[in-house]
């Protein structure tokens, strides 16, 4: 059985570490969250463990440590509201009544700016290596909590809502067990194709 995880009336999870990231801002008046965005992130790419991830998200990254930060992220300010570690652990970059700065150009069934009404989740990884059961677990407790406190319609990945650009979560990502974990209807996957029938 999984963990339950609670968002507080602030946005903040008890259950996770809490590691408050400056790249934040207010959602536009009167939006709240009604989408969960799956990303992978993996620093240096395909590399697991250590601290990059938090460093990028609070600004403190050593972009001298590795060729690739010094490429693609220097002065780069970027957030998500939670990361998932291989572990399982999770850690909460900013509140979720907050926008975070994890999508980018992005378009959900022809509505942009998907960080205005978007909560995003980072599941330590690649798009090249299956994901842990320990994450699934996190995330299916973590995607439970924001249901149930956020009037959430529907999950996509990074992919779906900036294809072409991005390709995260990946082919590994199992939609099908994150909505059995979940039990959430599938109408809460708009990207899935379904094949059972009714
Ligand atoms: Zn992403």
């Amino acid at each position: 059985m999984s963990i339950a995880f609670a968002v507080d009336a602030d946005g903040w999870v008890a259950q996770a570490h809490r590691l408050p990231s400056p790249n934040f801002e207010a959602r536009p008046q009167g939006s709240v969250p009604t989408l969960i965005v799956v990303h992978n992130i993996s620093l240096p790419p395909n590399q697991f463990g250590g601290t990059a991830i938090a460093e990028l998200f609070l600004n403190t990254l050593d972009c001298d440590a590795h060729p690739y930060y010094e490429a693609h992220l220097r002065g780069v300010r970027v957030s998500a509201h939670f990361v998932i570690h291989r572990d399982g652990e999770l850690e909460q970059f900013v509140s979720c009544n907050e926008r975070a700065w994890h999508a980018g150009p992005s378009n959900f069934f022809g509505r942009e700016r998907c960080n205005d009404f978007s909560i995003g989740i980072e599941l330590e990884g690649s798009d090249t290596t299956p994901f842990e059961a320990a994450q699934y677990r996190t995330l299916g407790s973590l995607v439970s909590a924001l249901t149930a406190r956020y009037p959430i319609e529907a999950l996509a990945g990074h992919s779906d809502i900036a294809p072409g650009r991005k390709t995260d979560p990946g082919p590994h990502f199992e939609w099908a067990r994150l909505q059995r974990d979940t039990l959430l209807a599938d109408r809460y996957f708009p990207y899935l194709k379904f094949s059972r029938t009714l």
